[in-house]
């Protein structure tokens, strides 16, 4: 039976796309191989590397004047392949907006390669809203993070600065429309909203690849992968063919636009349900709420408990929330239907009922 998942990732991925998947799981296209056992070098893999780029480039509207690059390492191993790619110098600056766990794991890093100044953070309030920030004028780039999956905040309208923005998008690449064009760099790890773990997407705007830190490992340079289609090393082939897949039923069901409109709706069901109860409670400040991640808990940790293990037998599966927040935290990305909202807003007012 499959259940709802809500976990932060990896997380689901749509019925329809598995399937495919399994279909072809032993004899892929007449080739007598799995996607798994094809050489990244011949006919039958090179269209899917291949579709799978197009495919990111016509639903996020990514322009020519940027490569997209299908890398290896998560999004964390960006945290430091931003910097040396963008910083030529031990001197040159870079300013970070702190709004979360993954954003101070990227300031961090980038602290290691050059001259990084803390631009905002929301630290003093837990994460619970997006900070007013300074940046410097001679900085190379202004760092955020999209969405913070582990605290459900999220940037509504980004920046308005003269230096390209380097942008962690992992947890809600794809789930709303964005302007690719206001961006230097946008990097994600799949397991969110657009595959499995393994593949890491990297969009880059072309004029960016020539700063690199003469240092950077060659692995981490983005002008190398971008001059060799992704394909330098050998690629994760099997994870880039379920982003494949899974962004091809992206484009059936209507693309980024139509997704929005789902995820949006998702979202308003859930937070209603939460600011309405009197018993479940989200600290996140209204207008920079999550659509993809909403954490949320109970008058106590007992009950938050009692909640993530009632859940779970009612096939609501990984609704505990993160160490750092405690509670329970429900992500909705894009794989998740409308319906799983309503299974866990129905599950959440009988336990309320029950317990209050
Ligand atoms: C999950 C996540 C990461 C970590 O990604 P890995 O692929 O595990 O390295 C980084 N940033 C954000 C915003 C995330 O949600």
């Amino acid at each position: 039976m499959r259940v709802y998942n809500f976990a932060a990732g990896p997380s689901m991925l749509p019925l329809e796309v598995l399937e495919e998947a399994k279909a072809s799981l032993t004899d892929y296209n007449n080739s007598g191989m799995s996607v798994m056992e094809l050489t990244h070098r011949g006919k039958h893999y090179e269209p899917i590397h291949n579709e799978c780029i197009s495919l990111v480039r016509e639903l996020l509207g990514v322009s020519d004047n940027y490569e997209v690059l299908l890398l290896q390492g998560g999004a964390s191993t960006q945290f430091e392949a931003v910097p040396l790619n963008l910083l030529t110098s031990f001197e040159d600056k870079a300013d970070y907006i702190v709004t979360g766990n993954f954003s101070s794991k990227a300031y961090k890093e980038a602290k290691k390669y050059g001259d990084i100044a803390l631009a905002g953070s929301s630290e003093d309030k837990n994460y619970t809203y997006i900070p007013e920030y300074t940046v410097r004028d001679d900085a190379k780039y202004l760092h955020i993070t999209s969405n913070n999956t582990i605290f459900g905040l999220e940037w509504n309208s980004f920046p308005d600065v003269k230096m390209p923005i380097a942008c962690d998008m992992s947890s809600d690449i794809m789930s709303r429309k964005i302007d690719v064009d206001k961006f230097g760099v946008i990097y994600a790890g799949a397991q969110k909203n657009l595959g499995p773990a393994g593949v890491t997407l990297v969009i880059v705007k072309k004029d960016l690849l020539e700063q690199a830190n003469p240092l950077c490992p060659s692995m981490l340079k983005w002008a190398l992968h971008a001059k060799n289609n992704s394909l330098y090393n050998t690629p994760p082939t099997f994870a880039i063919y379920m982003m494949m897949l899974n962004l091809r039923h992206l484009k059936k069901i209507g693309g980024v636009e139509a997704i929005e409109k789902i995820n949006r709706e998702k979202a308003k069901i859930l937070y209603d349900f939460i600011d309405n109860s009197g018993f479940y409670k989200n600290p996140v400040k209204e207008c920079d709420r999550s659509i993809m991640n909403v954490p949320f808990t109970t008058p106590n940790a007992d009950l938050d408990a009692a909640c993530v293990k009632g859940a779970e037998a009612a096939g609501l599966v990984s609704l505990k929330g993160h160490r750092l927040v405690g509670g329970l935290r429900a992500s909705i990305y894009n794989a998740m239907p409308v319906d799983g909202v309503k299974a866990l807003v129905e599950y959440l007012k009988k336990f309320e009922q029950e317990n209050k």
